[in-house]
This record gives C-alpha cells, structure tokens and sequence, in this order.
C-alpha cells in the first residue's frame, strides 16, 4: 500500500468505506432475496433493508422515503430528471435552461432533447464560475418547463447560488433540477430549505460503491411528474424499473448515514488540509485558484500553475493520482470547457490540475504533496529558462 501513489482525485471516485462494505456483505449470499418477492421471508428480508436504506438517503437530504428513487447512478439520473420532464412537461413548453459548466451528464442529455424539439439555453457563468443570476432571469419565458444548475461544480468545487435559482425558476412556474453528485455527504444540502424539486446523487462520489445513486423527486408544492425512462416491472413506483441492487442500495444508506453524521468534521479537517495545500503553492509558485474562493467546497482545489504545462507536471507527479480538468475529458488534448466556460485562456487552462481530498487523506500526504509539487514545478520552471 505504502508504494502506491497519494490518491488526490476524490472527485473523480472514492473508495467504499470498509463500514460500507461491511453493511452490504450479507446481502449478497445469506440476505440474498429479491426486494419485490412479496411471498417469503427472503423478501421481506430485502424490501426492510431497502426502506431502510431509502430513509437514510431522504434523511440526508431532507426529504422524504416517497421520494427517493434508486438508479445506477447520477448519471442515469440525470437522464431521468430531464428526459422525465421534458415528456412530462412537453404540453406546457419545450424550453429548459442550463448552464455552460455542467457535467456532460447533463449537457448531453440537453444535446438529445433538441433533437427532440426541445430548446434549450446554456448559461454562461462569470469569471468566478457563477451563475448570472440576472442572466437566468432574463433567459426564462412562459415556455420554460426546467432550469437545470449543478450544485458544485466537479471541477473546481464551486457551489451555485442553489437557493436563488430555484426561487427565480419558480417564480416563473419553472422547475428546478440540480445535479448535486459533488456536494451530497460533503456539505449541508435540504431540498426543503432550498426549494429543490429534483436532485441527482451519486454513489460512488460518497464512499458507495460504482453502480448505484438516487434521484430525489418532489411529492407536493409542487408534486412532480416525471415519464419513466425505464419501464418495467413498475419498481420504484413506476419511475424506474428493474430488480433493485439490494447491496448497493444497503450500501448508499450506510454512506449516507456516516456522511450525515461525519461531515462536518470531515469537511473541517478536509477545508484545513486543502488550504495548506494551496497556500504552500500560492507563496511559492506562480500559481492562481480557477473560481470562487468563498463558494467553494472544503475539499478541492483548482490551481492554474502560470507557464508550466498541467500534463508534464502530472507526469513529474508520478506518485500522485490527479486530475486536469475533468476525468471524462483529461483523455483529450482539449483545454478544459469548464475553464473556459470562465473566461481563461487555452494557456492557463491546459497548465491546471485539480488536487480532489477525501476521507482517507492524511497530514502527512499533503505535506508530501505539497513539498512535491513545488520541487517538480521549480524543475520545470528553470528547464523553460534554459529553453528560451
Ligand atoms: C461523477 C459525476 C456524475 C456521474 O455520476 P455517475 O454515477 O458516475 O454516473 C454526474 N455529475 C457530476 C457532477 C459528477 O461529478
């Protein structure tokens, strides 16, 4: 264990915490049975730690077991979210807002629905990686069905002014869907107290395993209709058929109890550690934070290091797992669309890395992260000197 590299990508994926794991074990062998089994013992047995499961995930998020939807994951629900209302909506209106830095779990979905006659505005965001909120405003009309605006932003941690939007797409008889997969278990999130109507999250993105997530739809003020996407044997009442991933759903609940009653800490050590990090760089390197300092999440970090290129210093970081950009795009030599999105250069974007902390990062792998980088970006910086 000891040789393998300091894992900084926490955004990208965690690993199951061993609690989590632990609670999901006897369901795969002895407490095997099928949820929708009304007929014995082996189903109840799954259907009682399926609703159990269900209460913590709403409780998390202050909603209630009704509703909570399980998926695969955010990124099929996001799918139904979207793809749900705009058929369900349709006879009200074909527009639905975004904005520019979503994560292609959205964007794409929006891409799919204008071919389906959907019309759809993706927002710009200000420099500091916000929503315009007179920009939102002005983009609404009475054909508007949904506004759609992440939580915090995958890469750059920056958390949208939630509550506000919500409030202006309601004001205009709108819903508002947010895709919250990077700020569930991490930071306080209330559908209630924010006027959420639907609300993607992600398993895998909170110490779960890869597979599962959950979509919170509203049951009154308003009451939300939705066409499924998945049609079935009825489960989830009707909104997402298919056999339940017992485990994996035992194992979301586990996640989102711990979260519920170890963020708050986790997030202190977490903010404590990420701002050693980045002050350590800031005082002795070139380097700037892309986004907003102040609405931020705790654990990451989004560092554009002036003059020196992001993938030679993650080759230089060969001990550390990060991450330039996002995941999905880190593949391509295209600067990512999020910085740009916010107004910095092709040059600046392609020399930022995102440092992602979690649960399992220590004092002592920051200390060496940070003693790191600065050594590697001092080499690069005098092989650039000798260069020119
Ligand atoms: C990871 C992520 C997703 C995709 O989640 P999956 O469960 O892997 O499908 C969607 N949105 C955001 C913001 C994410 O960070």
């Amino acid at each position: 264990m000891k040789n393998l590299p300091v894992y900084l990508d926490y955004n990208a994926t965690t690993p199951v915490d061993p609690r989590v794991l632990e609670a999901m074990l006897p369901y795969f062998t002895v407490k095997f049975g099928n949820a929708a089994s009304k007929n014995h013992v082996f189903g109840w047995v799954a259907e009682e730690a399926v609703d159990l499961s269900r209460e913590k995930v709403a409780g998390l998020i202050g909603a209630s077991e009704k509703e909570i939807v399980f998926t695969s994951g955010a990124t099929e629900a996001n799918n139904l979210a979207i793809k749900g209302v705009f058929e369900a909506y349709r006879s009200k209106g074909n527009h639905i807002i975004t904005c520019q830095t979503e994560h292609k779990a959205v964007l794409d979905v929006c891409k799919h629905l204008e071919q389906q006659g959907a019309r759809i505005t993706y927002l710009p965001v200000k420099n500091d990686g916000l929503v315009d909120l007179q920009k939102l405003r002005g983009a609404i009309t009475d054909d508007t069905i949904l506004v759609a605006v992440m939580y915090a932003n995958n890469e750059t941690g920056v958390i949208q002014p939630v509550k506000d939007i919500a409030a202006i797409a309601h004001e205009q008889g709108a819903l508002f869907f947010t895709d919250a997969t990077q700020a569930v278990g991490k930071i306080q999130v209330d559908v209630q107290a924010e006027g959420i109507d639907l609300l993607s999250f992600s398993g895998h993105k909170l110490y779960a395993p890869k597979g599962i997530g959950a979509l919170y739809v509203r049951r009154r003020n308003p009451r939300v209709r939705l066409v499924a996407q998945i049609d079935g044997g009825g489960h989830e009442r009707g909104m997402r058929s298919g056999t339940l991933n017992v485990p994996a759903i035992v194992g979301l609940g586990k996640a989102c109890e711990l979260a519920g009653s170890e963020m708050k800490n986790e997030a202190a050590r977490l903010s404590q550690l990420r701002d050693r990090l980045e002050n350590a760089m800031i005082s002795s390197l070139q380097c700037t934070v892309n986004g907003n300092i102040d609405s931020r999440m705790p654990h990451v970090t989004n560092l554009a290091f002036n003059r020196v290129n992001g993938q030679h210093l993650m080759m230089e970081l060969k001990n550390v797992a990060l991450s330039s950009g996002s995941a999905c795009t880190s593949a391509t030599l295209e600067p990512s669309y999020v910085l740009k999105a916010m107004g910095i250069s092709d040059d600046l974007a392609h020399s930022s890395i995102r440092f992602s902390l979690g649960r399992f990062t220590t004092e002592e792998e920051i200390k060496a992260v940070s003693d790191q980088t600065i050594d590697a970006v001092k080499r690069l910086y005098s092989l650039a000197l000798i260069e020119s």
